[in-house]
């Protein structure tokens, strides 16, 4: 007997998001659905691991595994729940503030190591959660509830921040678009290797509606650039270094071995050479 194919329907769950009517985040949940459903894998095949914030209420509404951690810790129980179990297609949902500021730390990390996790975050320039406080990508002069007189603070770039760091995989979507962000998180799930796609998600309650059209007005698609090539990290970087527009697409993707590749290469390494039993091998690590 065949199996039938799942549908976007079956990938949510009956749980009803609490998010504020127009929030982006609704329109995440439904590019997510439509790529495990392009995906085709079974519901207890994948795992969605978030930290904390609006953003992070993801796992709840789908109907795969998932793990609400706490603040900014998506991405190391995202790598160490593949390295145990690499059978298993795992997903780290972040918003920008637990991603660049709380969980900051991780992102070099995850990057050398190149885990084969995606990583999905939810950018929407504010802590909107915990009531608008200004987040690592709020825009300076920006008024917020920590900065009345306007944030003194440069932003981050995600894009630029991650191709910096050495990233093999990175990209932008936004829910204005949500047949292109599935596609994006498609690509990014296949990628071998660690994947970052940003998503510009408008938070309505504390950005405004405004940033609906705001994203509009200036998002572009980069393989409408006529010297689009994402294997070229110079074009990539010249083509996000433009402030007055938004690239969506692939910006950059390369291959490069993943943590699971060089692991298995050294335990191959240990198990070939004169080593013969557990004793021997743990001899290995033994200052
Ligand atoms: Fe969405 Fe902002 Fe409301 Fe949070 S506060 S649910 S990000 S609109």
């Amino acid at each position: 007997m065949t199996e039938e194919k799942l549908t976007s329907k079956d990938y949510v769950s009956s749980l009803k998001p609490i998010w504020c009517p127009g929030c982006g985040d609704y329109g995440v949940l439904n590019a997510m659905a439509l790529a495990l459903e392009e995906l085709g894998r079974p519901t207890e095949n994948i795992a969605v691991i978030s930290g904390i914030g609006c953003s992070s209420r993801l796992p709840g509404y789908l109907n795969i595994y998932g793990f609400n951690a706490i603040h900014g810790r998506a991405i190391p129980i995202a790598c160490g729940l593949k390295i145990a179990r690499p059978d298993l297609e795992v997903i780290a949902v972040s918003g920008d503030g637990d991603c660049f500021s709380i969980g900051g730390g991780h992102l070099p990390h995850v990057v050398r190591r190149n885990v084969d996790i995606a990583c999905f975050v939810m950018d929407n320039q504010i802590y909107g959660l915990t009531k608008g406080q200004a987040s690592p990508t709020t825009p300076r002069g920006d008024i917020t509830s920590t900065s009345r007189y306007g944030n003194l603070d440069r932003p981050i770039w995600p894009l630029r921040f991650m191709l910096g760091y050495g990233t093999t995989f990175v990209a932008q979507a936004t829910p204005l678009d949500i047949k292109h962000l599935a596609k994006m998180m498609v690509a990014a799930i296949l990628h071998p290797g660690f994947a970052f796609l940003n998503i510009l998600s408008p938070c309505v309650t504390y950005r405004g509606k405004e940033m609906y059209q705001f994203i509009r007005e200036r998002m572009y698609y980069v393989d409408e650039t006529p010297d689009y090539d994402p294997a070229d990290d110079q074009k990539a970087w010249r083509l996000i270094s433009n402030k007055d527009r938004f690239s969506l697409g692939i910006i950059y993707q390369k291959l490069s071995k993943t943590y699971r590749e060089k692991l298995d290469e050294v335990e191959e390494r240990a198990r070939g050479g004169k080593i013969s039993s557990l004793a021997d091998e743990r001899k290995l690590f033994l200052p």
